[in-house]
């Protein structure tokens, strides 16, 4: 088993992260950067290294500092969370290469998954099911690249390879836009992400976000935790993710969900991952995987039992995966609202002192948050400050639970989105029906 875990992060990931290195007995080293030394999990680690100024470049993404972090401390392993360093290749190599445990996958691997066109190809390969599309990168002839969209049908979607956000994508309704959008999209892909590489892809209309959580063990096991739905996005960002995803007949989730198994298999894939779909008329489209744990994994967790980041540590540290596929029982319904600081109308950040926090509690809430009463959001970073968690016995029950938790929460001193959740989302008719598409919420708030 790992001994001590250098988390690599911020926020409420590092702090749940933490949580479940304690459990485990590991011991843990924050890192942090000069305006988070209040952070609450810097309290909480057994160790703590500032590892710069308040510029992400300089700290959350500056592989030198954590790896001495980890050099300082004596540590065994790096536990990236999400976002930063997460899914950069290069990160878990040198992380490799100094010698110390990079829990996630193999560096090739998170390689392989970030490249769109090579990702897609590798899960064709392994039966999961794809958006119609060109099947690799558009080449430089153009009338085969006329005859594909056609033959795909209008509209279509240009997308860089590398792309990734939710930049590097247009959207091209008929024939005389699609060169110049090629032209475009190769261009911004080139100065965003380095690499012009762009393919095309069929553009679903009216899809739902529906993704499959896995979990493997790099050496041949794998399993899955069924499926969320994260449809309520505004700005390609989730805003309220739910497992299981409503309304879908249960032989084509189980179909799905079994393919991303084989795929995990067929890759030696190691640790936890997030397959992406768009579903529309009944029909699963991957997207992309997410190779590293998600902010919306505790619904799967609520729904499971399983607990997916020590799960992460007990791979990492060589334990392998002792769950097995019939051991992974499905109860319930839960739901997670992200809490973000900012302005509820304009969602602008809304950095600032927080004055005064009350939790919500009672049955089946959780709350993943690092924020307190007294602490300062930095404006430096992401603007998540937590995450509500609900669990019932049916959808009903979890939602709730949830109106609940959102009238009991109290986040002085800063704006938040809690309005938005209490007095828009959770009394929309279609959402609480359930099934609504990824354009729902911004047609809503009218800003699609
Ligand atoms: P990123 O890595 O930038 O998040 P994705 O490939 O996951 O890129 O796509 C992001 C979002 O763009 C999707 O969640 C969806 O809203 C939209 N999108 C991507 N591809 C398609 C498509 N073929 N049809 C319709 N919408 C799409």
């Amino acid at each position: 088993m790992l001994e001590k875990v250098v988390i690599a992060n911020r926020g409420e990931i590092a702090l749940r992260i933490l949580r479940a290195c304690k459990e485990l007995g590991i011991r843990t080293v924050a890192v942090y950067s000069k305006p988070d030394r209040d952070l609450m999990h810097v309290r909480l680690a057994d160790e703590a290294v500032c590892i710069g100024p308040a510029s992400s470049a300089d700290s959350y993404l500056n592989i030198p500092a954590l790896i001495s972090a980890a050099e300082v401390t004596d540590a065994d392993a790096i536990h990236p969370g999400y976002g930063f360093l997460a899914e950069n290749a290069d990160f878990a190599e040198s992380v490799e290469r100094s010698g110390f445990t990079f829990i996630g996958p193999k560096a090739d691997t998170i390689r392989l998954m970030g490249n769109k066109v090579a990702a897609i190809e590798a899960m064709k390969k392994a039966g999961v099911p794809t958006v119609p599309g060109s099947n690799g990168p558009i080449g430089d002839d153009d009338e085969a690249s006329l005859a594909m969209a056609e033959q795909i049908g209008y509209p279509v979607i240009i997308k860089a390879a590398a792309g990734g956000g939710g930049r590097g994508m247009r959207v091209v309704d008929e024939a005389k836009q699609l060169l110049n959008a090629i032209t475009l999209t190769r261009s911004e892909a080139k100065n965003a992400f380095g690499d012009a590489t762009v393919y095309m892809e069929k553009f679903l209309q009216q899809p739902r976000h529906v993704e499959v959580q896995v979990l493997a063990d790099g050496a041949g096991h794998a399993i899955h935790l069924g499926d969320r739905d994260c449809s309520l996005q505004r700005r390609h960002q989730k805003v309220v993710e739910e497992a299981p995803a409503p309304g879908i007949p249960q032989h084509l989730k189980e179909e799905v969900a079994e393919r991303c198994v084989n795929a995990c298999k067929e890759i030696n894939y190691r640790g936890a991952g997030t397959f992406e779909f768009l579903y529309e008329n009944e029909g699963f489209y991957f997207i992309e995987m997410n190779t590293r744990v998600q902010v919306e994994h505790p619904v799967t967790e609520m729904v499971t039992g399983v607990d997916i980041v020590k799960e992460q540590l007990r791979i990492a540290g060589g334990e392998g995966l002792q769950i097995q596929q019939s051991d992974v029982q499905f109860q319930g319904h839960a739901i997670e609202v992200r809490v973000n600081a900012e302005d509820p109308v304009r969602f602008t950040p809304c950095p600032g002192k927080v004055t005064y926090f009350h939790a919500p509690g009672g049955n089946g809430v959780r709350v993943d948050s690092h924020i307190y009463s007294g602490y300062t959001v930095p404006p430096y970073y992401d603007s998540l400050i937590g995450k509500l968690i609900t669990w019932g016995e049916n959808r009903e029950t979890a939602f709730s639970r949830m109106k609940n938790a959102l009238d009991e929460i109290v986040v002085e001193g800063i704006k938040t989105n809690i309005a938005l959740h209490r007095d828009k989302i959770f009394k929309d008719e279609a959402f609480i029906k359930g099934g609504v598409d990824i354009h729902h919420l911004e047609k809503k708030l009218g800003t699609h």
